[in-house]
């Protein structure tokens, strides 16, 4: 708890050396919702959304916040809002956060343009399954099996690349060794799981 006060009290600091600066104001109003104290982290995070109202993920927390204050009306409202805006700005994951947000909320879905303005799948690209996103593909699947050619037909080549990365970082942490099938298996459990596949 002390570490979470010096936290507040070094943004707090931040926010008030520089009150334009809309990140003091975000730090804090996140700290402050951690710290379990929504009704000033509401007050930051309107403040930072004043200041830059494309901050996403200001937005989603703020949302949090007001539910927290049993305000559900504005928390909806913030939440509706903030998922526009990420749609607008083509940011799908933080869309998609707050939309999931709002339907376990019993609102409305939120009006999305990405959707609406949907082109056709050109040459060399995919509808990407796990970032909603029409982009290049991979050249080829990535492992000569059933699994490869799936990624290669709902995947795009960014998704699959941030893959790559963060595989690498599951064997190991997981300390996996991939000629044991049964660590292949798990391997591919996370994989499937990152892409959206399962
Ligand atoms: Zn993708």
């Amino acid at each position: 708890m002390a570490d979470m006060n010096t936290r507040i009290e070094q943004f707090k600091k931040m926010a008030e050396a520089d009150p334009k600066n809309e990140l003091g104001h975000f730090s804090l109003g996140k700290a402050l919702l951690d710290a379990d104290r929504p009704q000033e982290a509401a007050v930051s995070l309107r403040q930072c959304l004043d200041l830059n109202p494309n901050i996403a993920k200001a937005y989603q927390l703020l949302g949090a916040a007001l539910l927290k204050l049993d305000q559900k009306e504005d928390a909806i409202k913030a939440l509706t809002a903030g998922a526009q805006r990420a749609d607008e700005r083509g940011e799908m994951m933080p869309r998609n956060e707050m939309a999931r947000m709002l339907k376990d909320l019993g609102a409305p879905a939120p009006q999305f343009k990405q959707a609406a303005a949907e082109r056709p799948v050109g040459e060399g690209e995919v509808q990407c399954q796990r970032c909603n996103r029409i982009a290049r593909r991979l050249t080829a699947p990535p492992f000569r099996n059933a699994t490869g050619q799936e990624i290669y037909e709902k995947i795009c080549a960014d998704c699959f690349r941030e893959w790559i990365g963060m595989g690498t970082k599951v064997i190991n942490e997981l300390r996996l060794p991939l000629n044991d099938p049964q660590a292949q298996k798990i391997y591919d459990q996370h994989m499937m799981e990152f892409l959206n596949l399962r």
